[in-house]
């Protein structure tokens, strides 16, 4: 039963897997049960996570089998409720770009947004819309997320400037994206195609860039302040090794 398990959540496609989570939710309690990993979102404990991702970038015990969490969601969680005012103000305007599903749920429920959520295509999304233009008006959100979106549209320093015009001065974002930090400056090559070349370069069919450790230059060449969460500094390697974070993951909060 494990093998089956573990073998529907590496090969289903993300989407599909997250339609099926009620059934997920409903064995691995029993399938899993212990206590050595420790899920933030979902709050359960299991004896392990199930390995998740491509050849390129393949991770052990990482895929949380109750909600399907992965690593940068469980770190974006552990910022919100740590040191953001996101559970705690009376009132904050959110735009949720993309949005993931493990977290959907639980934002759309929760009494102190006015949560909204908008994407290109995806039917889950309130509104549709391209990103270089958002037809949004200006200082209207406390709180945007968008992440995982950077790496895959044609201008990011105009989508992310959209973002900062859409934002309350105060107002911060979250716009976290595929890293890799042995790169100094971010890899582009607009002549690189084919889906075999995206996913050989820059570690998936659609990305059309790699970006590196220049990242946060990015984010403030439109305008932004950026700060940074480092997971090695927040916690200790014990804490690391039960929430099961990638312990040189950076989360960069940018700030109108
Ligand atoms: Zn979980």
């Amino acid at each position: 039963m494990k093998k089956i398990y573990k073998y529907l959540l590496n090969t289903l496609p993300r989407p599909l897997l997250i339609r099926l989570s009620y059934v997920f939710k409903l064995f691995a309690p029993i399938l899993f049960r212990g206590n050595k990993v420790e899920c933030p979102v979902c709050e359960k404990s299991f004896s392990k996570f199930l390995s998740y991702g491509s050849d390129v970038a393949h991770r052990e015990n990482v895929l949380c089998t109750y909600d399907l969490t992965l690593e940068r969601h469980r770190l974006m969680w552990l910022y919100l409720k740590n040191e953001s005012n996101f559970f705690t103000a009376e009132k904050l305007n959110v735009l949720h770009i993309a949005p993931e599903q493990c977290f959907l749920h639980i934002f759309k429920k929760q009494n102190n947004l006015n949560y909204l959520t908008g994407d290109l295509e995806s039917p889950i999304a309130d509104i549709h819309f391209d990103l270089h233009k958002i037809p949004l008006e200006e200082n209207r959100f406390d709180v945007v997320f968008c992440n995982h979106v950077m790496e895959h549209v044609d201008d990011p320093i105009q989508c992310m400037k959209e973002i900062y015009r859409v934002m309350k001065p105060g107002g911060w974002a979250i716009m976290q994206v595929p890293q890799d930090m042995s790169r100094a400056t971010t890899y582009e090559d607009s002549s690189i195609t084919s889906s075999a070349d995206r996913e050989k370069h820059f570690w998936q069919k659609d990305h059309v860039r790699l970006f590196g450790r220049d990242y946060p230059q990015w984010m403030e060449k439109a305008g932004f302040k950026v700060d940074i969460y480092d997971t090695e500094q927040k916690f200790e390697p014990a804490v690391i090794e039960k929430y099961r974070l990638m312990k040189d993951e950076l989360l960069y909060i940018a700030k109108k």
